[in-house]
């Protein structure tokens, strides 16, 4: 299995048209809709999905008659999830991540964890094609945990898995690139998709990650993205013209592929190439 992160700096550059269009231009594969905050690769995909699982998150329960406020716990918690007070510890639930180190620093095992969830988790199959997704529930703010329960998703059997990461470069894209094997950065020519997509770039450098870049709306803006390109010697792997027949589509909730057909033959091209890549590594 060959797996890829379509990524962008902001949001509405065409990530996930560009997403649902390499996973339609593929036979035997699965998407991952990790955009959890807002997932709407459903709307371009003829996918029916069912409820598969909540995903949670361990918070930490306090037992006070164990607890001796020795304040370890609070003093351990990289998140500020905890606080001291004079004759208790207050549990912060909705900024614990559940990485489980207060109740491994506790002296008096007075720590014991309960799940709490943040989201929900859809998936549903289309012949040869798998469809997952993740959603977070409304007034949540803790996305990473969710996309890490929409990873336990993945299907071995698949010859291909691509994740729409959420837009940026923060927590969430991290955890949604960590493990592929290949990162496509979505961006638009302007002097504002520049700037985002070299905050990404820098990201996936630090990440050690393999990459190259769709360049969308080309036609726009100027030839600024496309000397960076050039210079940090980063490969353009396509060049999707603005259109406005394109705009038209997406706002009607039609994949690049049902209006145009003949990008096809485009999409399979990267893949085949990103595919030669990654094995020749
Ligand atoms: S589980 Fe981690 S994040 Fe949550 S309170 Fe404990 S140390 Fe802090
Ligand atoms: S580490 Fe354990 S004993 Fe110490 S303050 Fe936290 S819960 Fe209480």
């Amino acid at each position: 299995m060959i797996s890829i992160a379509v990524v962008s700096g902001k949001g509405g550059t065409g990530k996930t048209t560009l997403a649902t269009s390499l996973f339609l231009s593929l036979e035997n594969a699965q998407l991952i809709d990790a955009d959890v905050d807002e997932p709407n690769c459903s709307l371009f995909l003829d996918i029916k999905t069912e409820y598969v699982k909540d995903a949670q998150v361990p918070i930490p329960v306090i037992d006070s008659t164990k607890c001796i406020l020795c304040g370890e716990c609070v003093k351990n918690c990289e998140y500020n999830a905890l606080a001291n007070l004079p004759n208790q510890i207050l549990v912060f639930d909705r900024i614990c991540h559940g990485c489980g180190v207060c109740s491994v620093v506790c002296p008096t095992e007075a720590i014991t964890e309960k799940n709490r969830s943040l989201g929900k988790i859809f998936s549903g199959t289309n012949e040869k094609r798998r469809f997952d997704y993740g959603e977070l529930i409304v007034g949540e703010e803790l996305s990473t945990p969710i996309i890490s329960t929409l990873k336990e998703q993945i299907d071995e059997e698949k010859d291909y898995v691509i994740f729409d990461s959420p837009p940026g470069s923060a927590c969430p894209m991290v955890e949604a690139v960590i493990d592929v094997d290949y990162v496509i950065v979505v961006a638009e020519p302007t002097p504002f998709g520049l700037s985002d997509m070299k905050v990404v770039v820098e990201t996936l450098y630090q990440l050690n990650k393999k990459f190259g870049v769709i360049i969308n709306k080309k036609g726009i803006g100027n030839e600024e993205l496309e000397n960076y390109c050039r210079e940090k010697g980063i490969p353009i792997l396509l060049r999707i013209p603005f259109d406005l027949k394109i705009a038209k589509s997406y706002s009607v909730g039609n994949n690049l592929l049902k209006t145009f057909p003949e990008w096809k033959g485009k999409f399979q091209k990267i893949i085949k190439e990103i595919t030669e890549e990654v094995k020749n590594e």
